[in-house]
């Protein structure tokens, strides 16, 4: 099942764990809508040929949902019970670490071994240095940001780009990088409004024709991105301020190539590890090497933004 927040990519994981199954002569269900299908009973037999044709495209084709029910003890019974009369023996979780926190109690509470696959486009999951979506999000992002810049600089102005990223200012960061933002505010790192000024007046001094802000939905400038273009233009009225928030189309889109092989090398190794009697793990990309870390040091630890690269946002702004 896919739940929480939806990400490009979930569906190539799905065909993955579904034609692993099918190789190792498994049989395979898909729940709809995450927790809630459990919960409604909503599910269907999936086979090789059901997942045709999906690897390229965006979206869920189990659909995805936030389900209230589920944190509930009586919610997870009426999940665990449903799972049983369809003798479904473990599940594959394709989701962020909400997902993966629903996925734990009911493995202790119930007894059903559970494997996590993030997928997430915030990219802010221990154990993996890359979820499953957040690659094609950068690529939205920045594909967005090139076309700001036209039009930033045909009329002189500052953009304020808001992207998605309430507690981790991955997606702001790197792409922020790969559009050449003046400058990036990221949940991780207060660094102040002034600050901010101080670089947009250098910016003007050094001649440049157009500004781009990339502003992480979560920054901790304490002013929205619409305040704090409002703050610019006061304190630096030459400045034509503008606000564009990304909103909803970092989630979709066809999934970049890395996505694809991300939940394809992912999902066989889900898949896989359950065959092989493992449960309450993650299945993560290390280095380069697929890796099963346990659901618990996942939930717990922190995948921390790499702050060197606020070092070379600095020095490449000049
Ligand atoms: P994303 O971070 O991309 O939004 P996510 O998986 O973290 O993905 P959430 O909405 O946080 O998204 O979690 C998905 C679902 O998991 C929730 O709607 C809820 O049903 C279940 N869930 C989350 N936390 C818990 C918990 N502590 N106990 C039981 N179920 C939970």
């Amino acid at each position: 099942m896919t739940s929480g927040g939806d990400s490009p990519g979930m569906n190539a994981a799905i065909r993955a764990v579904v034609r692993t199954c099918a190789y190792y002569h498994t049989e395979c269900v898909g729940y709809y809508r995450g927790y809630q299908g459990m919960i409604n009973n909503e599910y269907i037999p999936l086979n090789a040929r059901s997942v045709r044709n999906i690897i390229n495209q965006g979206g869920t084709i189990l659909q995805s949902a936030r389900s209230k029910d589920f944190r509930t003890e009586e919610g997870r019974s009426r999940a665990a019970e449903n799972l049983k009369k369809a003798e479904v023996d473990a599940m594959i979780l394709i989701g962020g670490d909400g997902t993966f926190r629903g996925g734990l109690a009911l493995s202790q509470e119930h007894d059903i071994p559970v494997i996590g696959v993030p997928g997430t486009i915030d990219n802010d999951i221990n154990g993996t240095n890359y979820a499953i979506g957040y690659d094609t999000a950068l690529n939205t992002v920045v594909e967005a940001i090139d076309k700001i810049r036209d039009t930033a600089s045909s009329h002189n102005r500052l953009f304020f780009v808001e992207v998605m990223g309430r507690d981790a200012g991955f997606i702001a960061l790197n792409s922020g990088i790969g559009a050449g933002a003046e400058e990036i505010l990221i949940p991780e790192e207060d660094l102040g409004v002034e600050r901010l000024l101080d670089s947009l007046e250098r910016s003007r001094r050094a001649g440049k024709t157009s500004s781009i802000v990339v502003v992480s939905e979560g920054d901790k400038t304490g002013k929205n991105v619409f305040e704090l273009a409002d703050y610019v233009k006061k304190n630096l009225p030459y400045y034509d301020a503008r606000v564009t928030v990304l909103g909803h189309i970092q989630r979709g889109g066809r999934p970049t190539c890395f996505d694809r092989v991300l939940a394809s090398r992912l999902s066989v190794k889900a898949v896989e590890l359950l065959l092989d009697g493992k449960k309450n793990l993650m299945v993560g990309m290390l280095n380069n090497e697929i890796e099963a870390c346990s659901l618990d040091l996942a939930l717990k630890g922190k995948h921390t933004i790499n702050k060197d690269l606020l070092r070379i946002s600095e020095i490449l702004s000049t």
